[in-house]
């Protein structure tokens, strides 16, 4: 009888390089080359990206199969032993982990997936879980990759919103050197396929976003809806270097699935990703650099938001704020050196915006124009005709330069998780229509050494 076998991976890189995902297509590429058939694709979980000691955006991966029992023992060897080949153990800050589970993801295991996509969460939490779920696992360090090993594990993302990417990895001889991938063939890609992938470039500033930059074994990445057009559209790219294999992940990329947990200001701690509703509580301040920071209110206490320079349309619309309006803010909780805390937005909704007015002195009533005041209490002499009034000043309406919105940063800083406004007009596009599409075969295209 099968049974179902989860495998939960993270930590294995390092500024250095390596990547956890490479890793994770090498454990998958050849538990297929000794006949063992995963059950869906390798899952690239995000995490909250607001932890400190990330190495670039919190991803941690997991292996979904269902095999005889017998089986595991050389599954967990396999797995172990790629861990260990493609980790660089002397590096500091690499803690890899792998982690085993036998049978269904039980609720513990879902809700630290949960919680460790918008908390910060402690080793002793991924032990208490682990023995709580019957999961096992190897860690070499201090096991702090264990958190990411068993919340990728946890994600369920076959039952709840998800996109995938398509992910061509360099040869060794390559790594280290610039990504010989070519620009116009990118643009063209992203033409053709606009609405069914995301994040490939900033129209704003030519910015190629499918590659990355440092030492990792990634050549290219491309995020989308669905399997089989990821395929193509990589097919589209042109690429001057060897790849040395292909992977797509079912990933949590471009859902807000960070963004979902409602907090009060008086709660938030540290490092947490939230979501506060509030009123606009003090006038925006711009400060050097054009970041722009305000204060925020709710029943709880005041807080504060900023939206940084380089998150354009969005600084923008908070510097138009005024204290009434009602936002709801989400990003990630900022510690700032005298222990306060500062929301660094990632989205803001401006729900509704107040009146704002301003106060004129009145007109003089002979000949209309604004007159001047005479000092406190002594009304006002029209400058024109000498004509004096005890009017008093009225209040006069002024346009706003904003309106109820969504706004969210250009494609060049937003996070992995941010959700594509494709995707905001049409969330149905996150259930990827799997009937379209059938795991079985895209194998062929993700197996080793596989050429597309
Ligand atoms: P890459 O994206 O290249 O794979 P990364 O940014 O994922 O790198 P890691 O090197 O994997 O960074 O480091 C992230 C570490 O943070 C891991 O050890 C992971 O277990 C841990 N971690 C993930 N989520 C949380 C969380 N919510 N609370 C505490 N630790 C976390």
């Amino acid at each position: 009888m099968l049974t179902e076998f989860h495998i939960g991976i993270d930590d294995t890189d390092s500024p250095l390089g390596g990547c956890t995902t490479y890793t994770t297509t090498l454990v998958f590429q050849e538990l297929l080359s000794i006949g063992i058939k995963p059950a869906d694709f390798p899952w690239l979980v995000r995490l909250n990206p607001n932890i400190p000691w990330k190495t670039r955006g919190n991803g941690a991966t997991s292996i979904h199969l269902a095999i005889e029992e017998g089986q595991i023992p050389l599954v967990e060897k396999v797995a172990i032993r790629i861990v260990e080949e493609t980790t660089n153990k002397t590096e500091r800050r690499t803690d890899p982990a792998v982690a085993f589970l036998k049978g269904p993801v039980a609720y513990h295991l879902r809700d630290f997936s949960n919680r460790a996509l918008h908390d910060v969460l402690s080793v002793k939490d991924a032990n208490h879980v682990s023995k709580a779920t019957g999961a096992n696992f190897h860690a070499t360090k201090s096991a702090r990759g264990l958190i990411g090993a068993l919340a990728a594990i946890g994600a369920k993302l076959d039952q709840v919103r998800h996109t995938f990417e398509v992910i061509a990895y360099r040869t060794k001889d390559n790594l280290g050197t610039k990504r010989a991938v070519d620009k116009e063939s990118v643009f063209d890609m992203d033409t053709k396929y606009n609405d069914s992938t995301f994040q490939n470039l900033d129209r704003e500033n030519g910015r190629v976003l499918i590659c990355p930059h440092g030492p990792d074994p990634v050549l290219l990445g491309i995020r989308g809806f669905d399997p089989f057009t990821l395929l193509k559209a990589l097919g589209e790219v042109r690429v001057r270097e060897p790849v040395e294999r292909v992977m797509i992940f079912r990933t949590n990329q471009g859902t807000n699935a960070h963004l979902t947990r409602p907090r009060k200001i008086s709660e938030l701690e540290p490092f947490q990703s939230a979501v506060l509703t509030a009123r606009v509580d003090s006038l925006p301040r711009v400060l050097k650099g054009g970041h722009v920071i305000f204060r925020i209110r709710d029943e709880t206490g005041v807080g504060v938001c900023a939206a940084y320079a380089p998150t354009g349309p969005m600084m923008r619309a908070a510097r138009e704020l005024i204290p009434g309006d009602e936002v709801r803010a989400y990003g990630g909780v900022r510690l700032n050196r005298d222990s306060s805390l500062t929301l660094n937005l990632e989205r803001l909704d401006i729900l509704r915006i107040v009146e704002a007015f301003r106060e004129e002195n009145p007109r003089c009533p002979s000949c209309g124009t604004c007159c001047e005041s005479m000092g406190r209490d002594q009304g006002f002499r029209c400058e024109k005709c000498g004509l004096r009034t005890r009017d008093s000043k009225t209040r006069v309406r002024i346009s706003r330069d904003l309106e109820p919105s969504v706004e969210i940063p250009p494609p060049r800083s937003r996070r992995h998780l941010t959700r594509p406004q494709t995707a905001s007009q049409n969330p149905d596009l996150m259930f990827a229509r799997e009937d379209a599409f059938s795991f079985e075969r895209l194998l062929k295209a993700i197996q080793p050494a596989s050429t597309l």
